[in-house]
């Protein structure tokens, strides 16, 4: 008997969904029903517009593909403003408990409250659900303007670690007494060289951290065929920090994926064939390599503060963030998001673009193993945007090209999903 079925949560002001069932585990791998529960936090702002389209063409492009075999169950959780509403709280511990429970969940942004003590309330999810790898697959969908001559070379998925490094919120302000404290001890008793009046930030990157992250990436890579997983550090200057990170990513992938990989450094010649190819750049290089050498790269595992700008740059050289899917993992939990924010002043005009959150919700069902499904999506968007059927945002950059609603681009998305 599984965990799941053993314990379900008792929630507050929620009841589960009579319909459907929830996902199980075996070992690392996800047992899916043909119905399965998946909450979902429509999210604030135009949260509410792009979670009413994505649904939409999730339910239509499940139905086309299975012909009502299997189906999305969907369950309502509140976080951000319906939250206050409903619960007087922003993230109410039943949505903790649901997302825990069913393990896979759709979200829209969130707003950050002001004041609250809250630094984000997606920080808050990630951290307290654990979820220690943020994920963002990138790639190109012709018709969409890029600022680069050949964006089609792109097609890569990064994975950044989520919990640690200089993000981890240990910070002193510069002249405050913890500062003060912090340099006396190391200008004391480590004979480090700081100068008085110095703000404090500290980086903590463990074994554990970098090994679970870059697991997920090596299997993420053995799963999907990849040809290599690529270490992205700067450990030529912080060596026990991002150059631990290339040490032990090198370390895991020989210990446990030692039949499966290969060190590039070991190679003569060619990869062997199936086997994935691990190397590392520095992070610096990096951002010239995937301008200039686009399609050597796949799967790109890195530390936080990396992975925070290479995904944004990546995305740009696609056409942006408009269409840049994300999802955040943890053990047995995935978090599908989009990775824009709630651009409140476009909220219920049924405006803008829905483009990152279906994406998110196409890898949600590529990761649930409906992959017909996340591909008639991914084919029928591209499809959308070739016809020039766009929300201003695109329609803006395409030049002479009158803009749809985002209702009108989800029901051209739906006409166009294949078979
Ligand atoms: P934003 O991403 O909400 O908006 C910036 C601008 O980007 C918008 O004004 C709009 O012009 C454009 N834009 C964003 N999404 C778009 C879409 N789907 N289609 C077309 N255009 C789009 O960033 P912001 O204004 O800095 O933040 C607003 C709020 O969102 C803040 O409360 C912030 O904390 C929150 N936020 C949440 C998340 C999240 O939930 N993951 C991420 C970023 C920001």
């Amino acid at each position: 008997m599984t965990e799941t079925q053993m314990e379900k949560p008792s929630f507050t002001k929620l009841e589960h969904p009579t319909n459907g069932q929830c996902i199980e585990l075996d070992g690392d791998a996800l047992i899916v029903p043909d119905r399965p529960i998946i909450p979902v936090i429509e999210g604030d702002g135009i949260g509410r517009d792009i979670m009413r389209a994505t649904r939409r063409v999730i339910d239509a492009a499940v139905k086309k593909c299975y012909g009502g075999k299997r189906q999305i169950e969907w369950f309502d959780v509140f976080a951000g403003e319906a939250a206050q509403e409903t619960y007087q709280e922003w993230l109410p511990e039943d949505t903790f408990a649901a997302i825990r429970h069913y393990r896979v969940a759709l979200k829209g942004p969130l707003t950050t409250p002001v004041g609250g003590g809250f630094r984000s309330l997606n920080v808050t999810l990630r951290q307290v659900l654990d979820l220690y790898a943020c994920v963002r697959p990138v790639r190109y969908f012709p018709g969409v303007p890029s600022p680069v001559r050949e964006p089609e070379k792109m097609n890569v998925v990064i994975y950044r670690e989520n919990t640690e490094d200089v993000y981890a919120g240990i910070e002193y302000a510069a002249n405050s007494p913890e500062a003060k404290r912090v340099i006396d001890f190391l200008v004391n008793q480590m004979g480090a060289k700081i100068r008085d009046g110095s703000g404090i930030g500290i980086k903590p990157m463990s074994e554990f951290g970098t090994k679970r992250l870059v697991r997920l990436a090596i299997q993420a890579a053995l799963r999907q065929k990849r040809a290599s997983v690529t270490l992205v550090h700067k450990g030529n200057i912080m060596k026990f920090t991002e150059g631990a990170f290339r040490d032990w990513g090198y370390e895991l992938a020989r210990e446990e994926f030692g039949k499966d990989t290969v060190a590039e450094a070991d190679l003569k010649g060619p990869a062997p064939a199936g086997k994935v190819v691990i190397n590392d750049r520095i992070a610096d290089s990096m951002f010239q390599q995937i301008l200039t050498r686009t399609d050597d790269y796949s799967i790109l595992a890195m530390p936080n503060l990396n992975g925070d700008y290479l995904s944004d740059a990546c995305a740009a050289q696609v056409g942006g963030l408009g269409l840049a899917p994300g999802a955040n993992f943890g053990d047995g939990l995935g978090l599908f998001e989009a990775t824009h924010g709630t651009a409140p002043k476009y909220a219920d005009q049924d405006k803008v673009n829905p483009g990152s959150l279906l994406l998110s919700g196409s890898f949600m069902l590529e990761h649930l193993g409906w992959v017909e499904a996340s591909r008639a999506i991914e084919s029928a968007l591209g499809e959308t945007i070739l016809q020039k059927r766009v929300t201003y945002d695109l329609a803006r950059l395409l030049g002479d090209v009158p803009a749809i609603k985002t209702s009108e681009f989800a029901t051209a998305i739906i006409e166009n999903l294949p078979g």
